[in-house]
């Protein structure tokens, strides 16, 4: 395909990004010595730079977001027509692509009837969090206020969610951080922390241990990614989920799920956590809800949780007093509904198991090849390959060659990410999240680049 903007000259775009930009989750001592990277449009599958150099994407707009691919005219349409017409209201009334909008994604998430409006994924939690510990003053004198969260899941960058972090660095220097927020183990079987048969029954009654030990009645609701997403591709073994909703119900715990990556398909299912045949108190969903073309995230919570709120009016604190400035825009719930539109017009959710088969499928097929490969997860267009140094010990490999890998499949043309760098010692996942629309021609090509990057880097270990 051709660039299209290859005539124009973007050399005072990237030294205005470079005096100007600060740029998320960056070193920018980088740009001491090369340009910024600067996207500057997409098509499909497809992105190119300020240089024309095609990209295919494989990590749907970096992280885990473009579920439906660029270019979608028929998104930017709606969102236009939407805007003009009205493009925004906050406070308490309603619009019309709102109410519109969540009609259809309640639609798709059986007793889960309340949406709430706001912006990031970060935000969403912020909101579950602020109604679990509203619960807890209203319903439970002050008590269960404490959150639960699992080693190696991440919630957001804010202060709040950050106190939820399981992985550790991301929070470092930017303490102190809210109370009430207390740690239970992760659940990835390749890196054992119990050795016993049925994995998943253990990783869950570490749970439970946690719960115990802090006394059930101080604990509100346990937070947890239904796949860990940057904490390494984590599919949780089987067994796990059922004795974690059979916990969360013994104890009178809310289950909060966060499905700011696994939500709109990403797994195969619209939501994650439909996998596993569990029934959430809550669930919070960003990236893919509108696949990036608005901001847009969401906060869905069961009538009963709606209840504990309306039925309240006598006390003047007792609603959720709580408001997302722009969770009154438009924008959002317009594109939402058109992306919910493709999903089901092109059958991605299918598409996602198909071609997610595949993407895993050829990972675990390049193990036999490259030593390097210590472990394949992944559900949906959703996979990680985790980077060993010696298969044996499981020692992780470097982040320095977990690098080079991403870098070769880079040159290649090739965009893969990598679990991120706030993991020490755990930071060599490959990360593969294509937008829900890849074929075959896509996935092969992304194995191909894989293949041909561990071949290169296996020669440097
Ligand atoms: N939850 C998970 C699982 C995430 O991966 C992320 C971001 O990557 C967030 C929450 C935070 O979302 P946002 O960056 O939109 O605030």
């Amino acid at each position: 395909m051709e660039f299209p903007m290859h005539d124009n000259d973007l050399s005072a775009i990237v030294e205005a990004d470079r005096a100007h930009v600060w740029h998320h989750m960056f070193q920018h001592a980088a740009l001491d010595t090369r340009d910024p990277r600067i996207i500057v449009e997409g098509k499909g599958m497809l992105v190119w730079d300020q240089n024309g150099r095609e990209f295919l994407d494989a990590v749907s707009g970096g992280v885990w977001t473009v579920n439906v691919g660029y270019g979608r005219e028929r998104i930017a349409n709606a969102v236009r027509d939407q805007i003009l017409k009205m493009n925004y209201f906050a406070g308490s009334a309603g619009t019309v692509p709102g109410a519109r909008f969540a009609e259809i994604l309640t639609s798709k998430t059986p007793g889960l009837t309340r949406m709430y409006y706001c912006n990031s994924g970060s935000e969403a939690n912020e909101k579950a969090f602020k109604m679990i510990r509203q619960i807890a003053h209203q319903r439970y004198g002050g008590r269960k206020t404490k959150i639960l969260f699992r080693e190696r899941d991440y919630h957001g960058t804010t202060i709040g969610t950050l106190s939820a972090c399981g992985q550790k660095q991301r929070a470092e220097h930017y303490g102190p951080f809210a109370p009430d927020f207390v740690e239970v183990p992760h659940c990835l079987e390749y890196r054992k922390q119990w050795d016993v048969e049925n994995y998943g029954l253990r990783a869950a009654e570490a749970i439970e241990e946690v719960i115990l030990r802090e006394g059930p009645d101080t604990v509100g609701a346990l937070c947890l990614e239904p796949v860990t997403a940057g904490g390494g591709v984590i599919t949780p073994p089987s067994g796990y989920w059922e004795k974690v909703q059979e916990i969360c119900r013994t104890y009178d715990i809310l289950l909060h799920i966060d499905e700011v990556v696994c939500g709109m398909g990403r797994t195969g299912e619209w939501f994650g956590y439909q996998n596993f045949g569990i029934e959430p108190d809550f669930v919070t969903t960003a990236k893919g809800v509108a696949s990036g073309y608005a901001a847009i995230a969401v906060m869905l919570t069961t009538e009963e949780v709606f209840s504990m709120f309306r039925d309240a009016p006598e006390d003047p604190l007792g609603y959720f007093r709580d408001i997302s400035t722009f969770g009154g825009c438009t924008a959002g719930p317009a594109a939402a509904i058109e992306n919910v539109a493709i999903i089901e017009e092109e059958g991605l959710l299918a598409n996602s198991k198909a071609m997610g088969a595949r993407l895993k499928s050829g990972l675990e097929a390049l193990m036999d090849k490259h030593p390097l490969i210590g472990d394949v997860r992944g559900l949906g267009l959703y996979a990680g390959a985790e980077l060993v140094a010696d298969r044996a010990t499981r020692e992780p490999l470097s982040e320095k060659l977990v690098g080079a890998v991403v870098a070769d499949c880079d040159r290649q043309g090739v965009i893969i990410g990598a679990t991120n760098r706030s993991v020490p010692g755990f930071n060599n996942t490959l990360c593969f999240s294509p937008a829900l629309i890849a074929d075959e021609g896509d996935i092969d090509r992304i194995l191909d680049a894989v293949d041909t990057a561990l071949e290169k880097v296996a020669a440097e270990v």
